[in-house]
């Protein structure tokens, strides 16, 4: 499917039925597989040959929707994982451990913020975040010995900055490292950034790709294209003999396929955190009208997001599809077809006002949610970041009058005459 139009690729991708057997992506229930002899499945652990043999490794159902969203990212190989969260640990444990330092952009989900700084950081792992507005300079001085992976969002949740990926892409590759880029909120459909130098791609499968809030998820891509042998030092994991299977090499064995491979056999091996395949068949269902439904969700958000910007009860409107943004010459470069459907305000009156709008609301309901196809709404101040006092959040970028409004697939009229109501009564 690798020469197709991404549109395709969303319905059609990864999955290949043969002659006779089912059209749509068969969930494989099974914990496990079957043998005619030992010594066939004992091949499998010495990874001599390829096959299914227990669903926290891999299955089947998780397999071809993996292969879709490699093919959506024009990566060389793909896993999911139970969770968004899983696939950042993983996607940076694979490669940094006790001793190791990375370097990330500050403008980040406050969950991956946390697994880098606290729980990582537990682990004997060092982070340095950078503002992913610094120049080259200041990102280059970042870096360490030790550094082993450069981290970024396309578009960050809930900042809404978007990342000069090349600009990253240059400073991990002029030290060695590779480039991990959470491309949960533009998907491919709106940005490829392995194509703008990115060498790992990750994944919260649980907002656009599923799409519905139905399943929770996530998905780690390998572009196959970081030289690991040439920085073998920097990477004995995948350069080096792992006893754990007798000696193989990753590299040496598995190819542009060593970084997904060692993740597989080694991660989950020893972590779980699969993706379940009856979450693997929903997510699939999302992924097929992907490309309609985020052409959709950004037509909409494009409406409000003007429609709020000339309100009167509106302090400031983020979106960088307003050309008064600051980031709008990145998005025009990276997202030249539309970013997400997020949009970020201020509501007139601060907090009191924010809070009292979004009791107003009717078809926008109060969610922790982004990326459904249902509008949904938070205010930071008074949920997520509730302990805060108006000082700190102002320190966290969170003012005390934000509101986060994830715009859905209804219709934008009715979305603003919702939003106009609110306002009214306030
Ligand atoms: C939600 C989210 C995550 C975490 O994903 P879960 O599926 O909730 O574990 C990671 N990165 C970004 C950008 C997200 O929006």
């Amino acid at each position: 499917m690798d020469n197709y139009r991404i549109e395709t690729t969303c319905v059609q991708g990864g999955y290949r039925p043969g002659n006779g057997e089912p059209r749509a992506v068969p969930i494989i229930q099974s914990t496990t597989f079957k043998y005619d002899t030992s010594e066939a499945m004992g091949r499998l652990f010495d990874l001599e040959d390829s096959g299914y043999f227990y669903s926290r490794l891999q299955n089947p159902t998780c397999d071809n929707v993996a292969a879709k969203i490699a093919q959506l990212e024009g990566g060389a190989a793909a896993m999911l994982t139970s969770s968004g969260q899983a696939a950042n640990f993983f996607a940076v444990f694979n490669i940094a451990g006790c001793g190791d330092h990375v370097v990330a952009s500050s403008s980040i989900y406050g969950g991956t913020y946390n697994l880098l700084s606290v729980t990582m950081q537990r682990m004997g792992l060092a982070v340095t975040f950078v503002d992913p507005d610094c120049s080259e300079a200041e990102l280059d001085a970042a870096f360490r010995p030790n550094t082993k992976a450069v981290f970024g969002e396309t578009i960050a949740n809930p900042a809404l900055t978007v990342l000069d990926i090349e600009k990253f892409a240059r400073a991990a590759h002029s030290h060695g490292v590779p480039l991990i880029v959470d491309n949960t909120f533009a998907t491919p459909v709106n940005c490829r950034p392995i194509a703008w130098g990115a060498d790992i791609v990750t994944h919260s499968t649980t907002k656009y790709m599923d799409g519905h809030a139905s399943a929770l998820g996530g998905c780690i891509v390998d572009s196959g294209r970081f030289d690991w042998a040439a920085h073998a030092e920097k990477f004995p994991g995948l350069c080096t003999p792992d006893e754990s299977y007798h000696g193989v090499v990753y590299t040496e064995k598995f190819g542009p396929g060593a970084y997904i491979t060692k993740a597989t056999v080694q991660l989950m091996r020893d972590l779980g955190s699969c993706q379940s395949p009856q979450s693997a068949f929903l997510l699939n269902v999302g992924l097929e009208s992907l490309h309609v439904r985020m052409a959709r969700h950004c037509a909409n958000a494009q409406a409000v997001a003007e429609h709020l910007q000339g309100h009167e009860k509106i302090a400031w409107v983020r979106y960088c599809g307003l050309p008064g943004d600051p980031y709008h010459a990145l998005a025009e470069k990276y997202l030249p077809h539309g970013s997400c459907g997020v949009v970020s305000f201020g509501v007139r009156g601060g907090r009191r006002a924010a809070e009292a709008f979004m009791g107003h609301l009717k078809v926008a309901t109060i969610a922790t949610h982004v990326a459904d196809a249902r509008t949904c709404c938070l205010h930071p101040a008074s949920t997520t970041h509730r302990q805060m006092n108006d000082e700190e959040l102002a320190a966290a970028g969170v003012s005390p009058d934000l509101v986060r409004l994830s715009v859905g697939l209804e219709s934008a009229e009715d979305l603003i005459a919702d939003l106009d109501q609110a306002l009214a009564q306030i």
